[in-house]
């Protein structure tokens, strides 16, 4: 393309993108955030943007709860009752009714708590555990280990192939709904329903949807879910993860990490173990009430948002993006490996590009912040509570005039660089 088409087009596009924002419901939500004007910040898929109000709520944690009740605030600040509480908050996000969710720990830690509940769940003569093969890999290691301990065989498989890969031996199958790395949605009701006429359970991990899409966990019959809140949520560092157990799984499920919060009278302080009922027997020690009180004030950016609205936005956002990408950048520079149909797609896009490593650092040095997964993948995350059109633009722009660069030192990059230590 010639630098005027290039220049008409960014005329054309840039006009769009402020029409667009004009007219975008969500757009008043942006100043909800700390955020300033010179960073498109594109990397919400991995560490949500801090909302406005929260360090204040938490100057009150720390001083007055803390500080002045101390102790006092286990029952009078409600800090014992957050795991579930903020669990609830979190329900209709995801689609879930409330008294199904709690809060804690990290995802890690949950996907134990969930992999080797739903075998227990699934009974002795299921012995084969399936795990998605593209799975961000912690989930993968928590399989193996869950599937040592419990005796079972782990078998990878594609998430396209669950449905025919799960059988009478399948005790369950541990899924990622939107993959890390690609961006690919998968079709969460379709094989919920494969894997639950095979007598299996339909374990979701739901780190890169829950806060970009409706996920419909009730709706669609999903067994046990498992989710990031530091991601779309916008939690912050290290905010705990939550866990759903569907309410008909609750009585018969047997947490591996019996922990005395879980115990049905945790100050009896009696040495059998006795769980408590619903969503509290999925806790363990004693909760992080720092981290869960920024994720409990960061959820009101939430009130009155309804998750279809994001989805709708979500995807005009990535679809403009995309649009803007095919204008400005030359044919094949970037080839995009998140699928163009919606019903494929989560709410990122990720561009293969030879020389990824060093096209992110000089993204980041102009102020458009997206991340890098190795070795070749851009990723570029659409957060449609603080993301407009004119960002999305302005990326796909200032890509094109890297990509124009000359590579100052090609094939030689190969240590980790920045734009990969950002977390999931
Ligand atoms: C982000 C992410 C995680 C992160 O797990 P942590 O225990 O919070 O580090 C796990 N699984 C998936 C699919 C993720 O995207």
């Amino acid at each position: 393309m010639s630098e005027t088409a290039t220049a008409v087009g960014a005329e054309g596009l840039g006009a769009r993108a402020r029409e667009l924002d004009a007219v975008d419901p969500l757009a008043g939500h942006r100043k909800l955030f700390a955020l300033d004007e010179e960073t498109v910040y594109l990397d919400g898929n991995s560490l949500g943007a801090l909302p406005a109000h929260v360090p204040a709520r938490m100057a009150d944690v720390i001083g007055r709860e803390w500080g002045e009740l101390r102790i006092r605030s286990w029952d009078e600040s409600g800090w014992w009752t957050a795991p579930e509480r903020v669990g609830d908050r979190i329900a209709p996000i995801v689609g879930a009714a409330p008294g199904q969710i709690v809060v804690g720990d990290s995802t890690s830690v949950n996907v134990f708590k969930a992999v080797v509940g739903a075998v227990r769940l699934a009974g002795p003569e299921r012995d084969e555990i399936l795990v998605d093969a593209t799975t961000f890999p912690t989930d993968g290691y928590l399989a193996a280990s869950a599937a040592r301990l419990t005796g079972r065989r782990l078998v990878p498989v594609a998430p396209g192939e669950a449905a025919s890969a799960v059988g009478p031996r399948t005790a369950a199958v541990l899924l990622n709904h939107v993959d890390f790395r690609t961006g690919r949605l998968h079709d969460l009701p379709g094989l919920t329903a494969a894997v639950r006429a095979a007598g299996a359970l339909a374990i979701w991990d739901l780190c890169h949807s829950a806060g970009a899409l409706p996920v419909g966990l009730d709706a669609h019959g999903v067994d046990l879910a498992v989710g990031c809140t530091y991601k779309y949520l916008n939690g912050g560092p290290g905010a705990p993860a939550f866990l759903y157990v569907a309410e008909r799984h609750q009585a018969a499920f047997d947490s591996p990490l019996p922990g005395w919060t879980s115990h049905a009278d945790p100050f009896g302080m009696t040495p059998e173990y006795a769980a408590a009922d619903g969503a509290v027997r999925g806790r363990v020690g004693t909760p992080d009430i720092l981290s869960m009180l920024a994720l409990e004030a960061a959820l009101d950016v939430w009130d009155g948002v309804a998750v279809e609205s994001v989805r709708a936005k979500s995807l005009a956002l990535t679809d403009f993006f995309l649009e803007c990408v095919a204008a400005y950048v030359p044919a094949g520079r970037v080839v995009p490996v998140t699928p163009g149909a919606h019903a494929e797609r989560g709410s990122q896009v990720s561009l293969s590009c030879p020389d990824a490593p060093r096209v992110m650092r000089r993204l980041i040095e102009r102020g458009v912040v997206g991340d890098l997964r190795r070795p070749d993948v851009l990723r570029f995350g659409f957060t449609p509570l603080y993301v407009g059109f004119a960002d999305a633009e302005r990326a796909a722009r200032v890509l094109a005039e890297i990509l124009a660069e000359p590579d100052p030192d090609p094939g030689t990059e190969t240590g980790p660089v920045q734009a990969e230590t950002s977390g999931a």
